[in-house]
């Protein structure tokens, strides 16, 4: 490379203009863009494009982008003009926009989805190199990251991103294959029938893994037998194949007859790799087997049957490409486990640290990059990156595309760990502050100097620098019991409901009480990136919190005080009006302020009878609210008291029915339309009549549907509270456990003390046996009261040591468990959870 002053200077004007930069693999000019998807429309200027862009919010690299239009949730259409006013100039599209865009090129094309897999099949054609395709019903992405750590040592790598398996996922992250990757690993994920010929003909793999194949078929399929010949085309074209041979039995004529298969198994001893003997070594799993007439063996450091048995196939495939058993052994015993997820938790100085130290790549950092921008509730902005290695790409290309991206998201302090990034870090001027450090160790003895404080710091390292250390330093000191949320399967319960929405239907999502105990800015912040319509909290206080984490959705605020009114107007909050004597206050707060037509929502009382205008002072309202200028009426809404119980199904009718009135008559009044609404979770399935112009989802966020059964809806279960165990020892039969001598043991046993108690929210009714939480996948009972901040359990017959995890609730015992053991309902078990039991939040 050459030094800077070796640049002559009338060449350093140049040097930032594409065509002089070597080409990149996945450059492409538009114009042979066109010509691969075979699309229509006038290219109106010459550009060179290296991204594919599917979501207008992950913009990073405005000028390369080509943003492809898709049909999801919502019409990619809709998307263009966000795109373009971030500078995006090429779009793929099926209808060129009627609206005017200079000096954009608009390839028009009759399925976008299929024009992105062809520009990424046609990209695939270009490398003759060996790639490995996956599929199966489990394990696709740890086979698929194990094998990556299993051969990464030796040779250049493109893979795809986290899980990324999809009709979408699958072309980007083939779109990443560049000059100088040996090897592809593709995971390919389908959901019904001709999912896989696309993705085949994208991938186009030369060797085929097939992991785990559920016995059950999976909805979308016909039969079990439909599923595995639609995931078996995926293998159309490889030269070889490994599978377990117990699980193909009824299907190899579905494999091609030509490939070359490498089989292994437990039971049938002509297997390539027959395992015939397994067993537990100090913690390790210890497997011998025959190879090619030989004994041979491998240790690795898991124990349970999933993970042993995706191992096995990642030890057939070593074996299969020609790794010696020896050398196969030696990397296997090194397998690490498989995250990724990003987690976020409170930091030290009032930091919020999101930590992502498991690995790194361009791809994965531009996720973690957008979910640091979606956090608001720090203005700055911190990147900590180790060096990235096994991309494919030339050392200063990688650096300038990270640069690019890191100034993109508007980064403020950048601190690189490396010494690629240190060579490197003219690149990052620009950014307002940069420090580069050449190892993790250095970085950790300079931590008090660098003075974090109120700011958001993304964490983001290679396996090998053991960013671990760095997240350990910055966080606050590790509370045992801890709430862990699922942010994705929050997502995926919200795009449930939004699914369930007839169209043009606002959503406003109910986060009062610190999101129902789910956490508060960290919550919004994700609806907000996911554009719902609007945010309801009961008090101003909770509101004011969120304005000061960075929200900008309308807020609207059930209960508002009288006495804070001025705080309502100062952070632009939407005050529910319930009462004549509230409206009379706020209109003579607005007059007094000079403040015209200030949105508030009118709550009609139908039938709950807790706040809200009867149907006798309407009347009233009308004359009050005609001509009031000081106040606009943004909605006019009401509670449902028992939208999921059906014995009260005609209760429910005269509620829709007396707000259906309510709200007619106050339109007519104030002579302009209102929202209305007046759906909660449960009435959103239940009462589609009733979705009016708007509905408020609460509980359902935390997949907590009562008028759904829980295996037809898809919602999951996002949280989950752990803890875990101080003490064990043991008790006479006969002997007391805990205050008051409640807890007794019938036969000698042993107890273990675990650090939740009622002050945690782990209520007193929970005690003596009530109340049961899973200690190694076990339920057991509580035993004696529960105290303050600890309670016991009877684990006289598990194999438990102290220190081992204990779930109190989760996806296997819900919350809806615990509401039944103590005869509540899912809400109070949720917003008891107390403030000093940590959150932590899982995006992957
Ligand atoms: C809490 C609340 C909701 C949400 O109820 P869920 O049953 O949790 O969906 C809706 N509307 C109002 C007025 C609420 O107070």
């Amino acid at each position: 490379m050459a030094k800077k002053f070796d640049v002559p200077i009338h060449f350093s004007v140049y040097i930032n203009i594409p065509t002089f930069v070597t080409m990149l693999s996945n450059q492409y000019s538009i114009a042979e863009v066109q010509q691969i998807i075979s699309a229509a429309g006038t290219i109106v200027r010459e550009n060179n494009i290296s991204i594919l862009l599917t979501d207008s919010r992950q913009i990073t690299n405005p000028a390369e982008s080509l943003f492809f239009a898709l049909h999801g949730r919502r019409n990619g259409h809709e998307f263009i003009a966000e795109a373009y006013n971030q500078g995006v100039r090429n779009f793929v599209v099926r209808h060129q926009p009627q609206q005017e865009y200079t000096a954009a090129n608009f390839l028009v094309v009759s399925d976008v989805l299929k024009a992105l897999q062809a520009l990424a099949a046609h990209h695939r054609s270009r490398f003759n190199i060996p790639v490995i395709g996956i599929t199966g019903s489990n394990g696709k992405t740890i086979v698929k990251e194990w094998l990556y750590q299993l051969m990464a040592a030796d040779k250049s790598i493109v893979r795809n991103p986290k899980s990324y398996n999809s009709q979408i996922g699958v072309p980007l992250s083939v779109w990443q294959i560049q000059e100088g990757n040996e090897l592809g690993m593709f995971e390919a994920g389908i959901s019904t029938i001709n999912e896989m010929d696309v993705l085949q003909a994208v991938i186009q793999p030369t060797i085929g893994v097939l992991t785990h194949l559920g016995s059950a078929h999976d909805e979308g399929f016909e039969s079990t037998q439909q599923k595995v010949t639609q995931k078996l085309k995926l293998f159309k074209n490889c030269g070889l194949i490994i599978y377990n041979h117990d699980q193909l039995v009824n299907y190899t004529t579905n494999l091609p007859a030509s490939a070359q298969t490498f089989t292994w198994s437990k039971n049938f001893k002509e297997a390539n790799l027959y395992v015939f003997s397994e067993t537990v070594i100090s913690k390790r799993y210890y497997l011998r087997a025959v190879y090619k007439g030989q004994e041979i063996e491998c240790l690795i450091p898991f124990l349970d049957e999933a993970s042993v048995e995706n191992a096995i196939t990642c030890w057939a495939t070593l074996l299969a490409m020609d790794y010696p058993a020896g050398e196969a052994d030696k990397r296997m015993e090194h397998l690490a486990p498989v995250s990724m997820r990003l987690e976020m938790k409170t930091g030290i100085n009032d930091c919020s640290i999101i930590d992502d130290s498991y690995n790194s790549d361009v791809q994965s950092l531009a996720i973690a990059l957008n979910f640091l921008q979606q956090q608001n509730q720090h203005k700055f902005k911190t990147l900590i990156l180790s060096d990235i290695f096994q991309s494919g790409l030339q050392q200063q290309e990688l650096y300038r595309q990270v640069a690019d991206m890191v100034k993109s998201k508007r980064i403020d302090r950048f601190i690189g760990v490396g010494e690629a990034l240190q060579q490197n870090r003219d690149l990052f001027d620009g950014i307002t502050q940069t420090h580069f450090f050449t190892d993790t160790t250095t970085l950790l003895a300079h931590l008090k100097e660098l003075n974090f404080n109120n700011e958001a710091i993304l964490i983001k390292g290679s396996r090998s620098f053991e960013f671990e250390r760095i997240s350990r330093a910055l966080s606050q000191q590790a509370h045992e019991t801890m709430l862990e949320i699922n942010l994705n399967a929050m997502l995926g319960n919200l795009n449930f409901y939004k699914s369930k929405l007839k169209s043009g239907v606002k959503l406003m999502a109910m986060v009062k009480a610190f999101s129902y105990g789910s956490g508060t800015f960290e919550v919004a912040n994700i609806l907000q990136y996911n554009k719902v319509d609007y945010l309801a909290v009961a008090y101003i206080d909770e509101g004011i919190a969120l304005r000061h984490a960075g929200i900008m959705l309308p807020i609207m605020v059930l209960n508002p005080e009288p006495s804070a009114y001025d705080k309502v107007l100062e952070f632009k909050l939407e005050p529910e009006i319930y009462s004549f004597s509230l409206l009379d206050k706020f209109v003579k707060f607005a007059q007094n302020n000079g403040v015209k037509n200030y949105p508030v929502h009118i709550k009609i009382d139908t039938g709950m009878h807790r706040l809200g205008f009867e149907e006798f002072e309407l009347d009233t309202l009308c004359e009050l609210l005609r001509n009031n200028h000081y106040i606009h009426v943004t909605s006019v809404f009401s509670h449902l008291v028992a939208s999921d119980a059906e014995a009260h199904d005609d209760f429910t009718l005269r509620q829709i029915s007396l707000f259906t009135n309510a709200f007619t008559q106050i339109e007519e009044a104030l002579g302009y339309p209102v929202i209305k609404h007046i759906s909660n979770t449960s009435g959103i399935i239940r009462w589609p009549e009733a979705q009016f112009d708007m509905v408020r989802l609460g509980i359902g966020l935390y997949g907590i549907d009562a008028a759904v059964p829980k295996h037809l809806s898809g919602l999951q279960p996002i949280a989950t509270l752990k803890t875990n165990i101080s003490q064990i020892r043991s008790i006479k039969a006969g002997e007391t456990v805990g205050y008051n001598r409640n807890g007794k043991l019938l036969n000698d046993g042993r107890i273990a003390t675990v650090r939740i108690g009622y002050a945690d929210g782990y209520l007193r009714a929970f005690g003596n046996g009530v109340g049961k939480m899973l200690v190694n996948g076990v339920l057991v009972p509580t035993i004696g009261n529960i105290a303050m901040d600890m309670c016991m359990l009877d684990v006289s017959a598990v194999e438990v040591n102290e220190g081992d995890e204990v779930v109190v609730f989760n996806a296997q015992q819900t919350i809806e468990d615990l509401a039944r053991q103590i005869g509540t309902i899912p809400y109070e078990i949720l917003t008891n959870i107390s403030q000093r039991v940590k959150r932590v939040y899982f995006y992957e």
